[in-house]
Order: C-alpha cells, then structure tokens, then sequence
C-alpha cells in the first residue's frame, strides 16, 4: 500500500518544549509527537497548539505563548522536511516539496486579557487558528469546566469578529456549550473542534453535541475526533470506541468533514496503540481497511486539506 497521510489537528508539543532538555529532533519518550515519530506516523499536517496553564496570570500566559511560538521556529520550522504554514500559498509548497506542513493555533485565550491588538499580533507571528478557552473561565468567554456556564463576554465577541476578518478558524474544543451556542449565533462560515469526539456517543461535556456536529457539518467546517480515553468511552478504551465516534458523525452527514486531532502530548491517561505519532501508521491501515480507500484517505488527510484550503488565507 502507498503511504496514508495524516493530518492531525491537535498537538501540544510546544509546551513540553519549555522545557531546555526535551527536544523535537529527536526520538524522545518524554515527547509523543516528536519528529522521528511524526514521520513515522505519516503525519504530513500537524497543529501545534500554543497551552499555557490557565491559572497563570496574564502576563506570564503571553511571556510563555511567546516562547512556545519561539520554540516552533526554532526546533519544529527550522527542521527541513516541514514548512511553517500561514497561507494556502505555503501549504501548496509544502506538497510540492513534501514536506510536512506545520500550523500554529492557540489553545486558551486568557494571553489576550482581551486584546484584538494581542490577537493580530499572534496572528503576524503565524496563529491561525484559536480557542477562546481551555476548561476555565477567562475575559472572552466560559470553559466548559466552568460552573457558571455564562456564554462569550463582549471581549470575546469583538475577538471572534477580528478573527473572522483575519481569517482565522474559530475552534469550539474546550468552549462551554453557552459560548458555542453564541459563536454559531454570530457567525455564520466554517467553525472547527480540534479535539472533541460526539457527546452522543459518550456523554463528557468536551464533546460535541448532534445539533452543533450538524451545524458545523452544514458549513462545511471540520471536527478532529480526540483520543484522551476520558472523551472516548467508559472502562478500558480500544480503537474500536474511535471508529463508533466516527461512524456516529459520517452517519450525521460528517463524510467530508471529520478527520483526527490527537491532543498527543497534551493528555494525562494514553490509548493503547494510539499513544504517540508513530502510531498512525497502523492506525491508518485500519481506517482504510475499514471505511475503504477513499472515505479512508478523506478521513486521514484530505478532508482536513480542504478545510485548510477553506480556512486559511490566500
Ligand atoms: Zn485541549
């Protein structure tokens, strides 16, 4: 069989990066999605999220954020097989020259503390994508951990309107289903989950209810399946649980868009033969041996492709 590209919605790498002894280059146990692994996995689009824990204050997120985009261009950008990706212009050259191409997002707002400055800034350093929160409550809007499930702040709607201008995708995981609701009311293009699965099918508040897969499936936006064995099923987690979140969503409407965004790195409890990048290899082989060549590959790659080229600037 030729090589399954995978694209991957949801890494977070970077944060392990602040730390001077763990390096991207190398095939590192401490790192799930280093560069050995990536390549092995035939991971040919990665998003790295910039996360900072939350209960830092918020000069000290933007001082770390800052160093995590630092991180990227220096261990993950500089490498020569992945191109940094802003525009379709630059993922067209990554295919060209095969390379992986490698996006920045953020993961959690509060670095903000509200600003659009700080966005757009963010946004000429190579962000291209955000989520308002991680599980907490910040200035924009309510994490889904938040208790008193308040919707988007009027900081947080002047946030996804300048996102909207910049083109920049508006990322539901970790929203409170209040804040969700708000970001469908006020916009109507494409809006993604990096990482969530169908709250159908597992009842975790960091999944996605049917009524917002189909809204996201109806505007053509895309939703990265997760593998945190919290967010997939009770009890001991196979992969066999993944695909029923996958049949649940291709059986909304979701074909053309719903792929993986792994949250390597970024999670505390591992699936079993889902624990790191180089695992997509036989992973991949599954999919397609399951949902057959095409659906397989749109799954894997292609689907995450076309959101891209939806998604990012010209
Ligand atoms: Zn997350």
């Amino acid at each position: 069989m030729d090589q399954l590209f995978v694209a991957d919605a949801h890494v977070d790498v970077l944060m392990k990066l602040l730390n001077p002894k763990i390096h991207f280059g190398v095939d590192d146990p401490r790192l799930a999605a280093n560069l050995p692994s990536l390549a092995a996995g035939g991971v040919a689009t990665q998003v790295f999220a910039l996360f900072v824990m939350p209960d830092a204050d918020a000069s000290a997120q933007l001082h770390d954020v800052l160093l995590e985009i630092d991180a990227f261009y220096n261990q993950v950008a500089s490498v020569p097989t992945v191109r940094p990706v802003q525009t379709r212009d630059d993922l067209r050259m990554a295919r060209q020259h095969g390379q992986m191409a490698a996006i920045l997002s953020l993961e959690g707002a509060g670095c903000l503390r509200g600003s659009v400055e700080i966005l757009r800034i963010l946004y000429h350093l190579g962000v291209r994508g955000v989520g308002l929160t991680w599980n907490d409550a910040n200035e924009l809007a309510d994490g889904c951990g938040e208790l008193r499930g308040s919707g988007l702040t009027r900081a947080g709607r002047a946030v996804i309107r300048e996102m909207q201008h910049l083109s920049m995708w508006i990322d539901l995981a970790h929203l409170h289903d209040r804040g969700v609701r708000d970001v469908l009311r006020l916009t109507d293009g494409p809006v993604m989950a990096s990482h969530a699965n169908a709250r159908a099918i597992h009842d975790h508040r960091r999944n996605l209810t049917d009524d917002v897969i189909r809204e996201l499936i109806r505007r053509d936006g895309w939703i990265g399946l997760t593998f945190e064995p919290s967010f997939v099923a009770d009890g001991s987690v196979t992969i066999d649980d993944i695909f029923a979140h996958l049949d649940h969503v291709i059986e909304l409407g979701g074909v053309r868009n719903v792929g993986f965004g792994s949250d390597f790195d970024g999670t505390t409890n591992e699936l079993p033969g889902l624990a790191k990048s180089s695992d997509y290899a036989a992973f991949a082989e599954r999919v397609v041996q399951r949902y057959g060549s095409d659906l397989g590959r749109a799954i894997l790659f292609d689907n995450f492709e076309s959101f891209l080229n939806r998604q990012l600037p010209l």
